[in-house]
């Protein structure tokens, strides 16, 4: 069996992603934090489009807790591993930088930079011992053109940018891929507060995306088709930036 760890799919993105990658036969390991009911929903809606699934728990910007169910996972299946790792779980608080708390700095950063650093790590080995591996990193558009009020998630997502990109260099001999897809303004509910007739003006599609858009090119990340794409960022942003 091939396995699949999404981080965060009990958010919107995270939840299409983990159909998905069910839809092209992986075993999902459907992870979430505080939202035991969105991951118990979307492992349902894997259930009944015939795939397959399981819940995990853990908070990615706890280091020891991630290496600890990490750990337990493996021990539980013997010799089998997670061959692809979606890095999506993530995390917003915009405040302009003048009035910007350490907090409001350090769990952004926690959330978005070093959970990339936590939840990697333990599961990189398997995959370059095994010759095998896709690593596929959530950013945003935030973090390639720098958006006024988010100095804090910019600069994480920028961070995992520049990870994509070295671990690539790393680990590509060994037929692991690490990529990186970053969304412009998608419909879910980090972005529900934002004025969609507003920004969609300056969206060429003239409207926020979808999180299955999203889904769509990280399915593609994951596949064999993909297998020449290294350290690459692909955008799914309407447009916005290109
Ligand atoms: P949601 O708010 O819908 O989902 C966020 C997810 O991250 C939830 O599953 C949440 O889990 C998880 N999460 C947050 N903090 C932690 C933590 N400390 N430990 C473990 N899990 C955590 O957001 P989206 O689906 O929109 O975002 C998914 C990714 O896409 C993020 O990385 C985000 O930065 C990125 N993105 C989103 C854009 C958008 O327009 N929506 C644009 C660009 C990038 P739980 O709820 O269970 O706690």
């Amino acid at each position: 069996m091939n396995y699949a760890l999404v981080t965060g799919g009990s958010g919107g993105i995270g939840s299409a992603i983990c159909i998905k990658l069910a839809q092209m036969g992986y075993h999902i390991l459907v992870h979430y934090r505080s939202n035991k009911e969105a991951a118990e929903n979307t492992l349902k809606v894997i259930n009944e489009l015939g795939g397959s699934g399981e819940i995990i728990r853990f908070d990615v910007t706890d280091h020891g807790a991630v290496k600890t169910a990490l750990q337990k996972w493996k021990a539980d299946h013997g010799h089998e591993y997670i061959s692809v790792l979606v890095n999506n779980a993530g995390y917003s608080k915009d405040v302009l930088m003048v009035w910007m708390k350490p907090e409001e700095w350090s769990e952004v950063i926690d959330t978005n930079l070093n959970s990339f650093y936590n939840v990697t790590t333990p599961l990189l080995e398997d995959m370059v011992v095994n010759k095998f591996g896709r690593i596929i990193n959530v950013v945003s558009l935030s973090g390639i053109k720098g958006l006024p009020g988010q100095t804090n998630y910019s600069a994480a997502k920028a961070g995992v940018i520049g990870a994509t990109k070295a671990l690539a260099q790393e680990v590509g001999r060994k037929k692991v891929t690490v990529n990186a897809v970053a969304p412009g303004y998608i419909r879910t509910e980090m972005t529900k507060d934002l004025d969609e007739k507003e920004l969609k003006k300056l969206i060429p599609a003239n409207r926020f995306g979808t999180p299955e858009e999203v889904a769509e090119v990280v399915g593609f990340l994951a596949s064999n088709g993909a297998s020449y794409i290294n350290g690459e960022v692909i955008h799914v942003n309407g447009g916005l930036y290109t």
